[in-house]
């Protein structure tokens, strides 16, 4: 038998893929079969496809892996660098992968697909600064920001087969949205790289003129630099300071940008000499600084300490600006090696540094803690754990929506379509009547996600109901929510007053117009309403009852104040009176919806209420959902069977059991026994909350005589 083929072991992909396994060497051993299985799947799901410079597709996801692996990045960002596209390009599915290579590598895959499916370039500049908070939102771990700088980088590196336009709207982009965020993470060299590289892809000759500019200057630079160099050097030594001093090319990136912004002349940026000393502790740092302050004049005013202050993302160094030789500017950074690999690598640097010297790790872990602390200003909870995951949501309390014109509103997180149209505009929001989320008609409740496009239909007829104030979060929208409805109420609630009260005048044999004006005046004084009008809108709202008015207007006695207006909170209903349907007496914990009812104001039932089906399939409107306010030391009444064995003493035992509950018994009934055996006990009881009345029935069906035990639902 012929032995088979032997795999091409000469081939590119396959000399790349075993120097990334040896690489692998700072993970656990028993990770790596893990991540080599990562990688068969992701080539075996890209095998037929190719980069459009002809390399196999696997090269890519390859090389992001690698640059994970660079930062020292754990098994799991390795494994979803190495999946991270097979989401987007093969027909695998989240769960799949899930299933695969655990929940954790699925949703990393999944955060970076997302990411994918935002272009960012076709909005605004002004814009820019939302945007780079909508995707670190979006990626809501760390890992996935990283991972997907590292695919844009080799995206950036291996564009040159892309078309000349969509190479310019990636570079542009990169620009614009991940440099910075490599930057604010503090990852300088790859900061460095994306922006000297897109600049080249951006303005290719602005790049070929200021190269060739620099080339030709570093020839008569040459001779200075070496001079400083060893002055500084030599300076050092003499000290007895163990410092490494190196010259610092500027970026042609960052020499453009100065020379745009700045106004300055080529030649003018290019003066500026700069230098890095890198020192071994930090005290030598501020010796390091005396040193070359005695060398050279430092210039007054330049001098900073971002040691002691160090910068947002973390940025330690000393600064300072010398006259060198001949009058030059020399720019001096001084910083020790931790400072440094924190300088370049940034949030990186904290796997990098826990490998290279794990002795001293926690200082720079309590460092780029306290980093990433200032970094997530918005941040709560547990900080520590949040660490420990290296996962943030940095800014967890927003949310990143798009108007149809590309504008994006920020807004808080849970709000929804309702929120965003009165954000939009108060009319808007008056009379919205449904929402294009993503061109899907979608409810006005439906909760907003970052990215979404957001369209509001209006109609001039349309007006804000009462449900909606149980839709709305923010405090705007409630707000106006709240303001329309009660001036709506008054009107809607005065004119049913006054139809109550006249028709209670009516069946008294008294014809309203026939009541003297000095009553109606007498009326209104004695009731401590300011005016009629108010008078009118309590009736209507159920706050005094009409017989009772009526009486009043033709004797002219004191109006009591009435009983219906019960102390009761209940969210967002503003003042009304509020009564609990006894059909199926609802308790603080029940979900319930609420119907005004005339004369009596808001009636609650239970959302499961047999009695109310009808009139909420016949009268939807009628019907808003309403929420408990917390409330302390109010007892509510419920019913509840016992089923139970017919034996003597059973009642006692029973209402002993729900004494000892904590609830009070207001009355008690018992059903003719079935057959001498079984019979049922209803009680009425006094509970504060569902949670209360579930102890209760635990407690009775631990009973060994109690047989069933269940909540009254719906009496008619
Ligand atoms: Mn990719």
């Amino acid at each position: 038998m012929e032995p088979a083929p032997e795999p091409d072991s000469h081939s590119t992909e396959d000399r790349d893929y075993r120097a990334f396994v040896d690489s692998l060497a700072y993970l656990p051993a028993t990770d790596i079969a893990r991540i080599e299985a990562a990688y068969a799947f992701a080539a075996k799901a890209h095998a037929h496809q190719k980069r459009l410079s002809g390399e196999a597709y696997i090269s890519h996801p390859l090389a992001v892996a690698g640059a994970v692996v660079e930062w020292r990045m754990d098994t799991e960002a390795v494994m979803a660098a190495l999946l991270h596209d097979v989401l987007e390009d093969t027909q695998i599915n989240k769960k799949q992968l899930g299933e695969h290579f655990g929940q954790e590598v699925a949703d990393l895959v999944d955060g970076l697909s997302k990411l994918d499916k935002i272009e960012f370039a076709t909005y605004k500049d002004a814009q820019a600064e939302n945007f780079r908070r909508m995707l670190m939102a979006m990626a809501r771990d760390l890992r996935v920001v990283l991972i997907k700088l590292a695919d844009r980088r080799h995206n950036i590196r291996t564009m040159a087969s892309l078309r000349p336009d969509k190479r310019r709207r990636i570079a542009l982009e990169t620009l614009d949205i991940y440099a910075p965020i490599a930057l604010r993470l503090g990852l300088n060299k790859l900061y460095r790289e994306l922006q000297d590289t897109c600049f080249e892809l951006i303005h290719p000759v602005r790049a070929s003129v200021l190269r060739k500019a620099m080339r030709a200057a570093s020839g008569n630079r040459r001779e200075l630099l070496g001079k400083i160099l060893e002055d500084l050097g030599n300076k050092l030594k003499a000290e007895d300071l163990d410092a490494e001093v190196f010259g610092r090319e500027k970026s042609l990136y960052s020499i453009y940008r100065k020379m745009k912004d700045r106004h300055l002349s080529f030649l003018q940026v290019l003066d500026i000499y700069g230098f890095r000393v890198v020192v071994d502790r930090l005290a030598a740092c501020y010796l390091a600084l005396g040193a070359l302050h005695a060398l050279y004049k430092p210039v007054p005013g330049k001098f900073k300490d971002y040691i002691a202050l160090p910068k947002a993302n973390g940025y330690q160094s000393l600064h300072t600006t010398l006259i060198g030789p001949y009058g030059t500017p020399v720019e001096v950074q001084i910083r020790t090696r931790e400072m440094h690999q924190v300088a370049q690598e940034g949030i990186a640097a904290h796997w990098l540094y826990k490998e290279s010297d794990p002795g001293n790790s926690t200082e720079l872990e309590i460092k780029t803690h306290k980093w990433l602390q200032s970094l997530l200003e918005t941040q709560s909870g547990d900080s520590s754990e949040f660490f420990e995951n290296v996962k943030i949501d940095l800014f967890p309390d927003e949310v990143y929506v798009f108007t149809p014109n590309g504008k994006i509103l920020t807004l808080p997180s849970g709000a929804t379509a309702i929120d965003f149209a009165y954000a939009v505009h108060t009319d808007v929001g008056n009379h919205c009547t449904a929402a294009l989320i993503n061109h899907v008609l979608s409810p006005l409740g439906t909760k907003l996600r970052n990215g979404d496009v957001v369209e509001i239909n209006t109609e001039p007829s349309a007006v804000p109901q009462a449900s909606w104030l149980s839709l709305a979060k923010t405090g705007r929208a409630r707000g106006r929510i709240r303001h329309f409805l009660r001036n709506m109420q008054k009107v809607e609630s005065a004119a049913l007053g006054k139809r109550m009260l006249y028709k209670e005048l009516l069946a008294m044999g008294v014809l309203p117009v026939s009541v003297a004006e000095l009553n109606w005046q007498q009326l209104v004084n004695s009731s401590g309403s300011s005016t009629l009008h108010d008078l009118f809108t309590d009736i209507g709202l159920g706050k005094r009852v009409p017989a009772v008015v009526a009486r009043l207007l033709l004797a002219r006695e004191e109006i009591p104040s009435t009983q219906t207006t019960s102390t009761l909170a209940i969210h967002g209903t503003e003042g009304m009176a509020i009564q609990l349907a006894s059909c199926c007496q609802p308790i603080p914990g029940d979900p319930i919806v609420g119907a005004i009812r005339k004369g009596h104001g808001l009636v609650v039932h239970t959302v499961d209420c047999p009695n109310i089906v009808r009139s909420r399939q016949n009268e939807p409107g009628k019907w808003m959902h309403i929420e408990w306010e917390p409330e302390k030391g109010k007892l509510f009444e419920v019913s509840i069977n016992v089923g139970v064995k017919d034996k003597r003493g059973v009642l006692a035992q029973v209402a002993a059991s729900i004494t000892r509950a904590d609830a009070n018994i207001v009355d008690v009934s018992m059903g003719d026994p079935d057959k001498h055996v079984f019979s049922t006990l209803s009680f009425t009881i006094e509970v504060a909350d569902r949670a209360h009345l579930e102890q209760v029935m635990r407690a009775l069906q631990r009973l060994p005589e109690v047989l069933q035990v269940s909540r009254e639902s719906g009496k008619e």
